[in-house]
C-alpha cells in the first residue's frame, strides 16, 4: 500500500486505478476551493482535513473510503452568534460508470459515477460529505450560547397552531359581542 502524506488531495483521480493500486491519500483540500462550504459558512472555514483509502473488496469492487474533517463558523439560530462548529463526515463509495448494474452493489456503499474520462471530483465529493455534516440547526452548546432560552426558535415558520386557533378565537369573540 502506498500512503501519500500531507499532500494536497488531488481534485481528480481515476478511483478504479487507484483502487487497484492501493492508494491512501492523507493531506489536505484548501477551503478557497470549496466554494459552497464557504458560503454555508459565516467566515471563516479552515482547510480541509482528508484521509482516503482507495482500494478492492473481496468481491473485487473497487472502493473509496475516507473521512474528512473541517472547522466552520456558523451562525447559532438561538443566540444569532456565530460559532466554530466542527465537522466531520465518514464516507464509503464505490465508483461506477454508466455501464454498470448499480443494483448488483452492496449497500454499504454510495453509488459514485465516473466522467468519460474514468474520474471522479474527489474535492467535490468530500465538499458533499461536509455539507451534510453541517447541523440543521447550527448552535452553540447550551453552556457556550448567549442566549438564556434553549429552546430553538425558527424565526420564519408561521405557528400553525395559532393560525388555527385563531378563527374559533374570532368566533368567540363574536358571539361575546350577541
Ligand atoms: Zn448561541
Amino acid at each position: 500500500m502506498r500512503t501519500m502524506r500531507d499532500t494536497k488531495i488531488p481534485v481528480l483521480i481515476d478511483p478504479k486505478k487507484a483502487a487497484r493500486q492501493g492508494i491512501s491519500l492523507d493531506g489536505v483540500v484548501p477551503s478557497k476551493h470549496l466554494k459552497r462550504l464557504l458560503e454555508s459558512s459565516c467566515g471563516a472555514c479552515s482547510d480541509v482535513k482528508a484521509e482516503i483509502t482507495f482500494g478492492v473488496d473481496v468481491q473485487g469492487l473497487p472502493y473509496i473510503k475516507g473521512t474528512a474533517t473541517a472547522e466552520v463558523s456558523l451562525l447559532c439560530q438561538r443566540c444569532m452568534k456565530p460559532y466554530h462548529q466542527g465537522l466531520k463526515a465518514e464516507f464509503c463509495y464505490s465508483p461506477v460508470d454508466e455501464t454498470e448494474n448499480l443494483e448488483a452493489l452492496p449497500e454499504i456503499y454510495d453509488v459514485i459515477e465516473t466522467d468519460e474520462q474514468e474520474s471522479i471530483h474527489l474535492h467535490h465529493l468530500i465538499e458533499d460529505e461536509l455539507m451534510l455534516a453541517i447541523p440543521l440547526i447550527p448552535s452553540h452548546s447550551n453552556d457556550d450560547c448567549f442566549s438564556g432560552n434553549h429552546d430553538v426558535t425558527i424565526g420564519d415558520i408561521p405557528n400553525v397552531e395559532e393560525t388555527r386557533k385563531n378563527p374559533f378565537a374570532a368566533l368567540a369573540s363574536l358571539k361575546k359581542r350577541n
